[in-house]
């Protein structure tokens, strides 16, 4: 498969189902070959079996991010496999919506693991790799995407936690944006309005009803329409730093 990210390889982390997957079509469909973790492998494998039935080079990692251990392996059986590491996309997340006062901690919990300390462990384990595949491949760049949201940067009642990570999320792009730059390590956050995934179907009864009734009737955005952005990004000259992609669908606020 030709394209511009021939020669590259990516990981994507959350490839399983949503966002995380259709980037990995993308970034495939673009010549990398594509490292898709997630904890259901075979969701994985399905995956992994279109990107190869359209031409690509997959690989699978099941892996728990949250678990410092296996995402550090995670990374390194990548490296392993292909000898390098140019994109990762730190994509995995989960959502939980409610009041405050009526939220369980696990819940609260559940979002720092995911997507605050599981990508940190990702990134750690990666960041070496990165800088050196921005050294040593034939484009001297190299790409970490972070997944954060449009709740990211506007915060709502009903969301305070999940604000919290996404705020999170944003916040170490920028910063760590700033550190690598010179190396050539290209740090982005694409910030993703409502898409029509699996995210809302882990909230708990009740809440996953209110909101699936605010979005009644609303064009979701397609995981597709984030992947083109994560693309768009990665796919740029060296010279060409895309450092931030807010994504709303056409009618949200
Ligand atoms: P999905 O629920 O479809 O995807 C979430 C992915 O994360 C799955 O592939 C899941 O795989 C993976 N994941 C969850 N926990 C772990 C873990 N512990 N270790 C490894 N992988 C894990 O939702 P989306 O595609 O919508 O979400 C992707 C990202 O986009 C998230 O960061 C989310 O916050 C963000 N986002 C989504 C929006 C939306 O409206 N959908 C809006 C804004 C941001 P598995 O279960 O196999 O481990």
């Amino acid at each position: 498969m030709t394209g511009r990210l021939q020669n590259t390889v990516a990981l994507v982390t959350g490839a399983s189902s949503g966002i995380g997957e259709a980037t990995a079509r993308s970034l495939a469909a673009e010549g990398a070959a594509v490292a898709v973790l997630g904890r259901r492998r075979d969701r994985l494998e399905e995956l992994a079996d279109k990107v190869r039935a359209d031409g690509g080079t997959a690989f699978v990692v099941q892996a728990d991010i949250t678990d410092q251990q296996q995402a550090a392996a995670a990374v390194e059986s990548v490296v392993a496999e292909f000898g390098r590491l140019d994109t990762v996309v730190n994509n995995a997340g989960t959502m939980g919506v409610g009041q405050a006062v009526d939220s369980p901690l696990e819940e609260w919990e559940r979002m720092l693991e995911i997507n605050v300390q599981g990508l940190l462990y990702v990134t750690h384990a990666a960041l070496p790799h990165l800088l050196r595949a921005a050294e040593d491949s034939p484009r001297r760049v190299a790409d970490l995407v972070n997944i954060s949201s449009t709740a990211g940067r506007v915060a709502r009642p009903g969301t305070a936690v999940y604000n919290l990570t996404k705020f999170g999320v944003t916040g170490f792009t920028e910063a760590l944006r700033q550190e690598v730059m010179q190396k050539r390590v290209r740090v982005s956050v694409v910030e993703p309005g409502t898409v029509d995934t699996e995210l809302s179907s882990h909230l708990r009864d009740g809440v996953r009803q209110t909101i699936e009734r605010q979005v009644e009737g609303m064009e979701m955005l397609r995981p597709e329409d984030i992947a083109d952005a994560v693309s768009y990004i990665v796919t740029r000259d060296r010279r060409v730093a895309v450092n931030e992609i807010l994504v709303r669908a056409g009618e949200q606020t």
